[in-house]
């Protein structure tokens, strides 16, 4: 083992590395060189190995002092008995430090502390489909949803009445089995999630023959649920206590209801603000005055300045949607006017707009290769032009 490079120098880091440094080195090296990652490479195998022993001595306090002072001869030969020299693996918890490290890079796998304490329900997620009017003032639904319910007959625990469930014999009740393996570095400890108890750390001998020893039975279940004014689309209400059952005393999840609203043919919403358009005639352009405009409370009036062009936007304070926090507290409605061209006219609509255009000076209409027409118009506007400038 004379050829046995520096750990230091497997790693790439100073002899006054922290822990952290270490371990962002290992992690480093680790990925690279992972046998999973490289499945049948040798060299990657000989590398991973090399900065495993490096780190696992290194992270150690102990050991890393007894490296410091007397290098790789702090482990040649020595006790544990390893043989042909080579660092002794065996009295380590690689199954810690695997988890320390890989425990987010190859899926956690070995996460499965806890055991058979008490764990909270899953969360259940679900969706309930409202119109528009119904989100802007808010409403009361009924969900018709399958829900785990504990069991009546056994309340839970899974056993047939009158039994109990019973210590599990293989984890002593611990949810865990520690066991070890002979791996690459030696033996390696690795904890478990009990495989006879599933982590419950309990077995149950005579199941209840009402849920099959589960605990729990699927029931339908209707769920009232109050959704607020001005909630909006895919935001969710959460009702506590209404997901999966806990396992072990743990209390229940809850119930996610995200909310879809429908489209509303006249509204579009953005934040608590509500935007349409709203068509007007031509003459109430012109002349200005109250116009009728619809609103999330029905149709307002709305006065309007003669001469009103089309595209004119308008704003409606409060007619918005209610916030979240204060009911009262309302978005704007801002609608934009649009001046509608008739395309359909009586033959009186038609002469009275002859006559308009007329009035208005405007003669795209009128024959200009007879004389005596201008004339007559040049007649007529002068006496028009009497009446208005008075
Ligand atoms: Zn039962
Ligand atoms: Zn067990």
């Amino acid at each position: 083992m004379a050829d046995k490079r520096d750990y230091y120098e497997v790693l790439g880091v100073d002899r006054n590395a922290d822990d952290a440094a270490l371990k962002k080195a290992y992690r480093q090296l680790a990925k690279k060189y992972h046998p999973d990652i490289n499945p049948g490479d040798k060299e990657a195998e000989m590398k991973f190995k090399e900065a495993s022993e490096a780190y696992a001595v290194l992270s150690d306090p102990e050991k890393r002092r007894q490296y410091d002072q007397f290098g790789h001869a702090a482990f040649d030969g020595g006790a544990g008995g390893a043989g042909a020299g080579g660092f002794d693996f065996s009295g380590m918890d690689m199954g810690d430090i695997f988890g320390d490290i890989f425990g987010d890079l190859f899926g956690g796998g070995r996460r499965s502390r806890g055991g058979n304490g008490p764990m909270r329900g899953a969360d259940v997620r679900t969706g309930v489909r409202i119109t528009f009017e119904e989100a802007v003032f808010g409403c009361e639904k009924e969900l018709d949803l399958t829900l785990k319910e504990e069991c009546p007959t056994c309340h839970g625990s899974g056993a047939k009445p009158g039994t109990t469930p019973e210590t599990c014999s293989k984890c002593g009740g611990k949810g865990q089995v520690v066991f070890t393996q002979q791996s690459m570095f030696g033996m390696v400890r690795n904890v478990q999630t009990c495989p006879e108890c599933h982590g419950t750390g309990k077995v149950i001998r005579d199941k209840c023959p009402e849920c099959y020893g589960q605990g729990y039975q699927s029931a339908r279940k209707k769920i009232q649920v109050t959704i607020p004014a001005g909630i909006d689309n895919g935001q969710s209400i959460r009702i506590r206590d209404k997901g999966e059952p806990g396992t072990n005393g743990g209390s229940r999840g809850d119930l996610l209801v995200e909310v879809i609203i429908s489209r509303h043919p006249i509204f579009q919403r953005e934040g608590y603000d509500l935007y349409s358009t709203e068509p007007i005639s031509f003459a109430q352009a012109a002349m200005g005055g109250d116009i009728r405009v619809r609103t999330i409370d029905g149709d307002v009036l709305f006065n309007i300045k003669a001469g009103t062009q089309t595209g004119t936007k308008i704003r409606l304070r409060g007619k918005g949607v209610p916030s979240l926090r204060n009911k009262e507290n309302r978005g704007d409605q801002y609608t934009t006017l649009v001046v509608q061209v008739p395309n359909r006219l009586s033959a009186d609509a038609k002469e009275a707009l002859k006559q308009f255009d007329m009035l208005t000076g405007n003669t795209l209409n009128q024959p200009t290769d007879e004389r005596g027409d201008k004339k007559k118009k040049k007649g007529f506007m002068d006496k028009v032009k009497e009446a208005f400038d008075d």
